[in-house]
């Protein structure tokens, strides 16, 4: 099958002068690999080499100009992943001199993203890794919308979820493999290489063991942006004033299996006196998936990609994980962290299943589905008989996937007690307040004034801050340090009015550097205004 790049005519002749004339020009964001971004104007791709090719001529720019750099150890990353190794984007450099001998090019008139997806068979990898990082990539590069054209470079096919990824474009995504089907050498007339990685939360142990990331960026009014944009792809409505609260509970057909699924919907049923329905991807589409579970109250899960559904939930809900035995929840937090970003205002409980009566293990299954009978016998006991698995990194360790991949016996009660003792139906437990922090405060004023020999007073002012004036704030605090001036200590107020006169521990012929800030509802702390130099 073809595949139609354009409909826009563009001047072949034209194209092919300009490439020539002017080469490859290419301007980045970021300072490492690692978060950098590159536009391009006329990158080529030749389809036998598989190498994407840089032609240099007197108007080509290349910023940065690494040198040998750019191999130690990529130009940047193609994926949203940190820093793996089978993800990095470079390119082969030749003179522009050198197109005479070389095939045709084919021109990409649409502004293209070019970029892998990490692992597009698995739900919370393709949202996580791809759709959002896509989506703001999208939204940060001005020459970038939905118009612009998706290029996976991984090397996969369609993959599972295809579908999703077709939401992220008007135009149909092009893999890899489909490029040859175009030409020997694609010129891409204006393109962006690389995923912002701004909005991922979690790194997935390939250097440490798994966990949040150390720097997150993201909030939850930004996953719910995305989500609601996805809603909109999908024809979903949301319905406000849903007539009926009920319970998801999100099922997995093939492992990882809860085997008492049944009893625990009807327990879950007759706790919380909902409608409980089960939902799996097997069974249901992604939309009606979603569209349930933009509804539900409370969201129960085996610990799994499926579980990226919540980002979907509506504000208040429960996320209920489960984790099989020997699991701790502490250690595989993807879904945690999801739902306890500021801003996502969902309550997450986690529970574990503690008593290796209620585990139906696989140890002879193959080891990608957490198989062990490949390994030595005294590794295999070892294995069976450990009660947690011990951090590791990423992705082949055999006792995770022993423990990962068992079925469970849910012991209800315990369950349910967990749900209840953590959780609070039909609220919004953490009121995140939009984070509107105070600027600095204005004209501040010292004025020392002494009382005798021994004694001296600072009088020390200063005007509201600007956006104050603005804003109803029900708390308003100032916080204000006195320092002398050498020592490494200082002494704190919190004060409501906007002038004190300190005398406390205050000595004659000294200087002090007072630092003042305003905090609002006593946690929303402002900037320092600039320090001020007191002599008493
Ligand atoms: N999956 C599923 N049903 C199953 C097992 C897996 O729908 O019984 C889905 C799962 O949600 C994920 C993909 O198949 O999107 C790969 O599952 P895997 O167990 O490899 O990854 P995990 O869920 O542990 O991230």
């Amino acid at each position: 099958q073809s595949q139609e790049l354009s409909q826009v005519r563009i001047d072949y002749q034209a194209a092919l002068q300009a490439l020539v004339e002017d080469g490859t020009r290419m301007v980045c964001s970021g300072r490492m690999h690692t978060d950098r971004v590159c536009r391009f104007e006329s990158l080529c791709y030749s389809t036998e080499a598989e190498e994407f090719v840089f032609f240099h001529s007197n108007s080509s720019i290349m910023l940065p100009n690494l040198g040998p750099r750019r191999f130690q150890p990529a130009l940047l990353d193609l994926s949203s992943v940190d820093d793996h190794n089978t993800q990095y984007f470079n390119f082969i450099e030749l003179p522009a001199a050198a197109l005479k001998f070389m095939p045709k090019p084919v021109f990409v008139p649409d502004v293209a993203l070019i970029m892998n997806r990490f692992n597009p068979d698995n739900l919370m990898h393709v949202f996580h890794d791809d759709l959002i990082p896509i989506f703001y990539t999208i939204q940060q590069f001005a020459d970038l919308d939905f118009e612009s054209r998706l290029f996976f470079m991984e090397g996969w096919n369609e993959g599972l979820h295809f579908e999703l990824y077709k939401f992220m474009s008007n135009k149909q995504p092009l893999l890899k493999e489909q490029l040859k089907t175009l030409g020997r050498l694609l010129c891409f007339t204006k393109s962006y290489v690389g995923l912002s990685k701004i909005t991922t939360w979690y790194q997935y142990g390939f250097v440490q063991p798994q966990g949040p990331k150390a720097n997150i960026l993201v909030s939850g009014n930004e996953i719910r942006h995305f989500a609601k944009f996805m809603m909109g792809k999908l024809n979903i409505t949301k319905d406000q004033n849903a007539a009926e609260a009920y319970i998801v509970l999100f099922s997995r057909s093939m492992n990882r299996l809860i085997v008492n699924e049944a009893e625990l919907l009807l327990a879950l049923a007759q706790e919380f006196q909902m409608k409980t329905i089960t939902v799996s991807l097997e069974d249901h589409s992604f939309a009606d998936i979603v569209r349930l579970i933009s509804n539900a109250t409370m969201l129960v899960s085996m610990h799994g990609a499926q579980l990226i559904t919540s980002l979907f939930l509506p504000k208040g809900a429960i996320v209920v994980e489960l984790f099989p035995y020997g699991v701790n929840p502490e250690h595989y937090t993807p879904y945690k962290t999801l739902s306890t970003l500021p801003g996502m205002e969902l309550q997450y409980v986690a529970w574990q299943n503690t008593e290796e009566e209620n585990t139906i293990a696989y140890p002879n299954r193959p080891w990608e589905q957490g198989g062990i009978v490949h390994l030595d016998k005294t590794e295999q006991e070892r294995i069976k008989k450990s009660k947690e698995v011990p951090r590791h990194l990423c992705c082949r360790n055999p006792e995770w996937l022993f423990r990962i991949y068992q079925d469970t016996k849910v012991n209800i009660s315990s369950l349910i007690q967990v749900i209840k003792s953590k959780t609070k139906l039909g609220s919004r437990r953490q009121k995140w307040t939009q984070g509107l922090y105070p600027g600095k405060v204005r004209e501040s004023k010292c004025q020392a004034s002494a009382q005798g020999t021994g004694e001296a007073k600072l009088f020390v002012s200063w005007q509201i801050p600007w956006n104050l004036k603005f804003l109803k704030v029900r708390d308003v605090k100032y916080e204000v340090w006195i320092q002398e001036q050498g020592e490494n200590s200082y002494m704190p107020y919190i004060l409501s009015q906007q002038n004190y006169t300190f005398s406390e521990n205050i000595k004659p012929l000294t200087t002090y550097l007072v630092w003042i800030r305003c905090i609002f509802n006593k946690t929303l702390l402002g900037p320092f205004a600039e320090v001020l130099v007191c002599n008493t």
